[in-house]
């Protein structure tokens, strides 16, 4: 008997098996979830269908979280196909290069509006599409990805740590709204780990070493660390935490000097 069996899931971010929300989904589906997976873009088509086809009775459907008829067209989906939702996965983001690595005064308009759009607007677009889904399984459990970069000036991460830090915030004014019905809305904060999103951070070899320096367990996370953290916060087992955004990062955010 799995934790979750009888259970489903929607998993947006997997781009390859080093993402996260591969990581995540994993460690679901161990448990008995059901999975359905989306994919940006035709690119990403194979890789994603050729993961999804490791686990049991999985769903593939295309979405590019910036199309609101794309997004329609996944749920309805996952509703004729699944009948339910429980847990829904956010793992996505993204920035122009150019805004990344130019000195953070120098960030675009256009920029700006692209990394919000995708990075933080997207949490609450997907969390309000799956809100009649969740209502089918009594309540639901949402889970994005965030990094310190939102709380702190981390060289290097620039645009992206505004837009998480407006990520954040999201999470705690849908917390805050869909609580009572009994739809929760969390974080994790990951250390950094070595994915193709992670690789448009300038200098993010160094970032690796320094964070396995400092951090008080001295080494980096592992996506399956990840992973798990992933499923306690989409399981029943955290049943009675929202809004919380909660640092898997081996304790590097707990150290001063
Ligand atoms: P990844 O490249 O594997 O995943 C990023 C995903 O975002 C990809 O699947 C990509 O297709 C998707 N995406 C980008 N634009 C999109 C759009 N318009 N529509 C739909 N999907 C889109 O990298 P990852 O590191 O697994 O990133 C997942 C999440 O984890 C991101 O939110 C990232 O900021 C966060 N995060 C990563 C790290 C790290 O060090 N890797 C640390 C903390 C938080």
């Amino acid at each position: 008997m799995g934790l979750l069996d009888g259970k489903t899931g929607l998993i947006f971010g997997v781009a390859n098996k080093r993402s996260i929300a591969w990581a995540i989904a994993q460690a679901l589906s161990r448990e008995g979830m059901r999975l359905a997976f989306t994919y940006q873009g035709e690119r990403l088509k194979d890789g994603v269908d050729s993961l999804a086809n490791t686990l049991p009775d999985s769903l593939v459907l295309p979405c590019d979280v910036t199309n609101d008829a794309e997004i329609d067209s996944v749920f309805a989906s996952v509703d004729k196909e699944l009948g339910r939702l429980d847990a829904l996965l956010h793992s996505v983001a993204f920035a122009p290069r150019e805004d990344l690595e130019n000195d953070f005064v120098n960030t675009s308009r256009e920029g700006f509006k692209t990394a919000h759009d995708i990075s933080a607007y997207s949490l609450v677009a997907l969390t309000r599409a799956a809100l009649p889904l969740f209502e089918k399984s009594g309540g639901g459990s949402v889970c994005a990805l965030t990094y310190y970069g939102a709380e702190k000036a981390v060289e290097g991460y620039n645009l992206m740590g505004v837009a998480k830090a407006s990520l954040e915030a999201c999470v705690r004014y849908l917390a805050a709204n869909l609580g009572p019905r009994n739809v929760r809305v969390n974080a994790i904060s990951a250390g950094p780990v070595n994915t193709l999103a992670a690789r448009g951070i300038k200098g993010f070899t160094s970032m690796l070493h320094h964070h396995a320096e400092r951090a008080p367990l001295r080494r980096n996370v592992e996506l399956e660390e990840i992973g798990n953290a992933g499923l306690f916060l989409l399981s029943p087992m955290s049943s009675s935490i929202t809004g919380e955004i909660m640092f898997v990062d081996s304790g590097y955010n707990i150290v001063g000097l």
